[in-house]
Order: C-alpha cells, then sequence, then structure tokens
C-alpha cells in the first residue's frame, strides 16, 4: 500500500454550483482530516475549493494552498491556511501541486478543473509520473466528460490502456480506496 500523506484535490471554485456538489468538499475534506492526509490545493476560498479546505481545517487537519499572485483580482485565496505557497504562474501552481501530492482526486469543478485535470492525466500517458488518478463523479456530474473520454479511446485518438491512467468513483469511500489501493 502506497504511503499517500499528501492528496491534491482539483475542484471548482464557483460557489455558484449546487448544494450538494459543494458539499462534497466537505466530506471529502473531513475525511483527508480524519485519516490525518494533508490538502493540496489551489488556496481559493469559494466553491468546492473552500468547502473543501474549510473541512480539513475545522478537523485539525493541514492544508497546503499554491495561489497564483496574478489572479488576486480575479479570486480571492484562503486566509487561514497552514501553508500558503505564492506563485508567479498557473503553470508553476500546477507544478507545485503536483509534486506536493502523492495522489490526485478530481472533484466537481468547471473548466480550471478539467485544465489541472488533463494536465495531470496526459503527463501521467507521457510517463512523466504514476500516481494515482481519480475522478469523482459525484451524482454523475462527470457522465458527459467520461463519455467522450470513452468515445476519444473507442475512436482510436487514444489508446486503451489510457483507461488505465485513471479511475472513475462515484463516493468519498471509492476514492480513498483507489489512492491506497
Ligand atoms: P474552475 O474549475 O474553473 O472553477 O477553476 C478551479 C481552479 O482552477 C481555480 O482556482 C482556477 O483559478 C484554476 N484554474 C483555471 N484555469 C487554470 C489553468 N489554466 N491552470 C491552472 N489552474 C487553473
Amino acid at each position: 500500500m502506497p504511503d499517500i500523506k499528501a492528496v491534491c484535490v482539483f475542484c471548482g471554485a464557483s460557489n455558484n454550483a449546487p448544494k450538494e456538489h459543494l458539499n462534497i468538499g466537505t466530506e471529502f475534506g473531513n475525511m483527508l482530516a480524519k485519516r490525518g492526509i494533508r490538502l493540496v490545493y489551489g488556496g481559493g476560498d469559494c466553491g468546492v475549493m473552500g468547502t473543501v479546505a474549510n473541512a480539513v481545517l475545522r478537523n485539525k487537519g493541514q492544508v497546503t494552498g499554491v495561489f497564483p499572485m496574478s489572479l488576486k483580482n480575479i479570486e480571492s485565496e484562503h486566509a487561514s491556511l497552514s501553508e500558503i505557497i505564492m506563485v508567479e504562474s498557473m503553470h508553476e501552481r500546477k507544478r507545485i501541486m503536483f509534486e506536493r501530492s502523492d495522489a490526485i482526486v478530481v472533484l466537481p469543478g468547471g473548466f480550471g478543473t478539467m485544465d489541472e485535470m488533463f494536465e495531470i492525466i496526459t503527463w501521467k500517458q507521457l510517463e512523466f509520473h504514476n500516481k494515482p488518478v481519480v475522478i469523482f463523479n459525484h451524482l454523475g456530474y462527470w457522465d458527459p466528460l467520461v463519455a467522450l473520454m470513452e468515445n476519444i479511446i473507442q475512436k482510436g485518438f487514444a489508446r486503451h490502456e489510457t483507461r488505465n491512467l485513471y479511475k472513475v468513483v462515484d463516493s468519498v469511500e471509492g476514492a480513498f480506496h483507489e489512492i491506497s489501493a
């Protein structure tokens, strides 16, 4: 069983998302803290990003946020994280989040979340890393994306083995099972 000390979470920054998706951030964060696993994320205080970080902090867990200075006028960074790393660019943000974590979990999110997820999957496709990547398909939120990814494989734009680069789960327990499998 790999020693998972820190998990990178990619997820949405929008407060307009449905409550049930915002709440899954809380459930996931509670479980991270319960297991003593550090949260590494983008450092924001809104949307699922905010709910997951607040849940870890409420349970006395450790949170590292990686926040680009250039984003200050668009998103706000969380004011009370265990550690905040200010960076120059989005690329640096993604690199540090990747380097500081042992596994990656994707919760519901928007275009930014997809950018982060596909970069980590394509890095794995190019054998830059072999960290577990889990797509948490909460209440079927990612169904259309998973179907598109399947279509890409079926049509031959990606190899069948690409499916092994990520796991799709539908529960918090499933996500933790996959990252520690
Ligand atoms: P979203 O899923 O669009 O709500 O965005 C989630 C997080 O991803 C936000 O903190 C965004 O700032 C971030 N994000 C958006 N685009 C990028 C990008 N190109 N690279 C890294 N992070 C991004």
